[in-house]
């Protein structure tokens, strides 16, 4: 496989859909990665355009079937990155986007270390993440307060990404993935390396 992984995290409405929507033009040619997920969709969100949209019993199937690259629960739903679109993305030398949970992170950093890059996205405080949400209108009081609880336990997962984006000013924060992604492009797996030094010595 010769793609390469970059990992968005942070917590639910950090504004990470917001920055990689502002930054897709100027990131070149990569493949965003449709989560499966036993929630319920909120208004606006399409079924294969934003999530995978299942139920519990389906997702445990595919869990028993090894279908996922990475799963975890989160806010008391499933969600869950399919590994065979990941993998066809990878063979064919794609950048490869995940929007997942600090959990997510860490089970594909296990198996896929090598290429990946991972970037934390967080509003600056947790005042202002409680405004945004509130601001989105797509969730009732009860999915708030559950996705700040969860947020004030993510912020601790902050050092173990290579990257943070405090998300004050979309254009900046925009700017700053730019940067990141155009990097993480250019991050090789060990096979790959270890091919070219070989090409390198013969030649
Ligand atoms: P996430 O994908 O991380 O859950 P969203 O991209 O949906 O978050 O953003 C959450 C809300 O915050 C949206 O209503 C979005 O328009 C708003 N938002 C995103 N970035 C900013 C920003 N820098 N300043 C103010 N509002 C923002
Ligand atoms: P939301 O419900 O706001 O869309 O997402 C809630 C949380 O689930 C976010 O932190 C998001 O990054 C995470 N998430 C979305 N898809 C996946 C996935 O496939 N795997 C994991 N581990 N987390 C995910």
């Amino acid at each position: 496989m010769s793609g390469a992984i970059l990992v968005l995290s942070g917590p639910s409405g950090a504004g990470k859909s917001t920055i990689i929507n502002a930054a897709s033009d100027q990131i070149g040619e990569y493949y965003f990665s449709i989560s499966t997920t036993t929630r319920e969709p909120r208004a606006g969100e399409l079924d294969g355009r934003d999530y995978f949209f299942v139920s519990r019993e389906v997702f445990e199937e595919d869990i028993k079937a090894g279908n996922f690259l990475e799963h975890a629960q989160v806010h008391g739903n499933y969600y869950g990155t399919s590994l065979k679109p990941v993998r066809e993305a990878l063979e064919a030398n794609k950048l490869v986007i995940f929007d997942i949970d600090v959990q997510g992170h860490r089970l594909v950093r296990a198996k896929l270390n090598d290429i990946t890059t991972s970037v934390f996205i967080t509003p600056p405080t947790l005042s202002e993440l409680e405004k945004r949400l509130r601001l989105r209108c797509t969730d009732d009081e009860e999915v708030i307060w559950k996705r700040l609880e969860n947020a004030k336990s993510e912020i601790l997962a902050l050092e173990e990404y290579d990257y943070a984006i405090v998300n004050d000013e979309v254009e900046k924060a925009a700017a700053e993935f730019t940067i990141i992604a155009k990097a993480a492009r250019l991050k090789h797996s060990r096979e790959v390396e270890e091919a070219f030094i070989r090409h390198w010595l013969e030649n």
